[in-house]
């Protein structure tokens, strides 16, 4: 399992912007989602298939739904003639898969990195981005993993150059889906030393700095963070509607961690927040598996556009066949809400 630092690379661009989030993060657990679930499979199948390809043992992997078996194998192959263009032998080079890295004593500042490969003096660090926004090779994030990567060397295998690289399939061009840059390794360390060491130090020292901005959108610690909270009561005060609309953007991703944090808590003690409760979200309808062949056979095509229309839109369209609807769906909460209390 990768280990998670509080200085690490998925979180370096928020720590530097917001020294604050590595102080208000670690109060929350953090919240897994579909699309981070998926990630997480993805990278595994790649790295089984990745060791397959060069003749080590395969690692197990679940299955993957054919659509990102497809993704994973594209990307593969792209991988494999990256490493090729760069003239890497793969009988000779060093080849680790999720490679950990610590930097320090206090074992708070490290990373794992999907790929990296080293050949003489010249080091390649390659992340797998499996999401849609476009990732730039030379983000601090590969920055990161590179300086730590080149500082924690045994004693005279450093290497003179770096090669960061990032596989993204959702931005493939005619070159393939890796996108990369070489540089000397002395702008990797000099960058490190001036940023992130200065950023660990002021850390360790209790100089906290808070800064709210674009990065505070993954920030996991909106719940309890003071410039969150503090802006929402001085807004009070405001009278400009321009104002307040700008917060009111902002606002909303504080408003569902405070939820998120709650319900979590009531889910461990129901009467932990006194007043309020946990309460089952209004059950949606859907239908039940085999829905579909019966409603065609008997309202035909029209029970369709691009897909199978839903329960309450085929009951406005077709009123005369309501029983037969309502027996084909069933209801289901998607969830909870936190609501106060009723007397
Ligand atoms: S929400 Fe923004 S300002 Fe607050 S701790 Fe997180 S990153 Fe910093």
């Amino acid at each position: 399992m990768t280990q998670h630092y509080l200085f690490g690379g998925s979180n370096i661009h928020r720590r530097l912007e917001c020294l604050g989030s590595a102080v208000e993060e670690p109060k929350h657990p953090s919240i897994s989602s579909a699309a981070a679930d998926r990630g997480t499979r993805m990278h595994e199948a790649i790295e089984a298939l990745f060791l397959g390809r060069i003749g080590r043992t395969s690692k197990a992997y679940e299955d993957l739904p054919e659509e990102d078996a497809e993704i994973v194998g594209g990307t593969l192959s792209d991988v494999m003639d990256f490493l090729h263009m760069n003239d890497v032998d793969l009988c000779k080079a060093t080849i680790e898969t999720e490679k950990t890295f610590t930097w320090g004593e206090s074992a708070h500042v490290g990373g794992t990195v999907d790929l990296v490969v080293h050949d003489d003096d010249h080091l390649i660090i390659l992340d797998y981005k499996f999401g849609r926004v476009r990732v730039e090779p030379l983000c601090e994030q590969l920055m990161f993993y590179a300086a730590v990567a080149i500082l924690t060397a045994p004693e005279g295998e450093a290497p003179e150059h770096v090669t960061v690289a990032v596989a993204q399939p959702e931005h493939t061009s005619v070159g393939g889906c890796v996108r990369y840059e070489t540089h000397n390794s002395l702008m990797f360390v000099d960058w490190f030393k001036r940023k992130v060491a200065e950023a660990v130090k002021s850390y360790e020292a209790g100089e906290i700095y808070y800064k709210l901005g674009r990065h505070c959108g993954y920030c996991n610690g909106k719940a309890t963070c003071p410039l969150q909270i503090g802006t929402s009561i001085a807004l009070e005060a405001e009278d400009d509607p321009s104002v307040k609309l700008d917060w009111a953007e902002n606002a909303l991703p504080l408003i569902e961690a405070i939820r998120n944090e709650a319900l979590m808590k009531l889910e461990e003690d129901e009467d932990c927040i006194p007043g309020w409760e946990r309460q089952p979200k209004r059950a949606v309808a859907r239908w039940q598996g085999g829905a579909e062949n019966q409603l065609i056979q008997v309202i035909g095509e029209e029970a369709r556009g691009s897909k199978l229309l839903s329960p309450s839109q085929l009951k406005k369209k077709f009123p005369e066949h309501t029983k037969m609807i309502d027996d084909l769906t069933i209801k289901e909460s998607s969830g909870y809400n936190v609501k106060r209390k009723k007397d």
